[in-house]
């Protein structure tokens, strides 16, 4: 079945509300594509302003992390109910940052999983093993554990709507990227694991990203393999490059 292209920029800690709406004016023209969902996933302060910029474009807007409670004595957090009324669509849930510099587990990941599911935000999903895993050849053993655990209750219905990232934490940030056979053997994987643990109109439908270095170079080749439906993209994402990355 034919699934529908998504190109996601994660924008990490980078960019001030305004250089955030400078450079939303400045990718306006270059992501322009009918058939791909293009999405900015942006700092929390910078989403009322981006939400507005991007207003009457093909471009939607996505957050970086959530709390799983509504409302609360949660200093510093952002519930989901906020996100949404702010205009927000996806949410980028269990990346490697989040894992391994604020201690997120799987346990904390699903229930953020099912509760973006419960308040109308699209999760997108992210897995990936160290370099100490892929060199110990355990990093399948390592991604089918994490999505198993992340998606314990999630129903078929819901996982036909997620988006999964796999981002080898090797690729991220570091200018190495995977080579697409690498990228497509993992993705390959998830949607079989997919299968298994629901059923294969469910593995059909949900859409698995790669993500790590993709950048305007590398972009068609990735994205021309059979399991690879978009990529999430880092430092590529802050560049008109991005555009290129898009139309690949
Ligand atoms: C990411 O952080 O999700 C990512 C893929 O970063 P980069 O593209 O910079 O490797």
């Amino acid at each position: 079945m034919a699934r529908r292209r998504i190109i996601a920029g994660n924008w990490k800690m980078n960019k001030t509300p305004s250089e955030a709406v400078a450079l939303c004016n400045e990718l306006k023209d270059l992501v322009k594509n009918d058939a791909v969902d293009v999405v900015y996933c942006v700092p929390a302060i910078d989403i009322v302003p981006v939400v507005e910029a991007v207003k009457g474009t093909n471009v939607h807007v996505g957050a970086e992390n959530f709390y799983i409670v509504d409302n609360g004595a949660f200093t510093g957090e952002i519930s989901a109910p906020m996100l949404k009324d702010a205009g927000v669509e996806y949410i980028i849930i269990g990346h490697s940052e989040r894992r391994d510099i604020f201690g997120e587990n799987d346990i904390l990941i699903n229930q953020k999983v099912k509760k973006a599911f419960a308040s109308g935000l699209t999760p997108i999903l992210c897995c990936g093993e160290s370099l100490a895993l892929r060199k110990a050849d355990t990093y399948k053993e390592w991604i089918e554990r994490q999505i198993t655990w992340d998606l314990d209750g999630v129903t078929a219905d819901q996982v036909k709507k997620l988006v999964i990232a796999y981002e080898p934490i090797w690729a991220i940030g570091t200018g190495e990227t995977a080579t697409a056979d690498q990228a497509e053997e993992v993705c390959g994987l998830i949607r079989s694991l997919i299968a298994k643990l629901y059923d294969q109109a469910t593995a059909d439908e949900v859409r698995i990203q790669y993500g790590g270095s993709m950048n305007a170079g590398n972009a068609a080749e990735l994205l021309s393999k059979p399991n690879i439906d978009g990529g999430l993209i880092g430092g590529a994402s802050l560049k008109p490059d991005f555009g290129k990355i898009v139309n690949a």
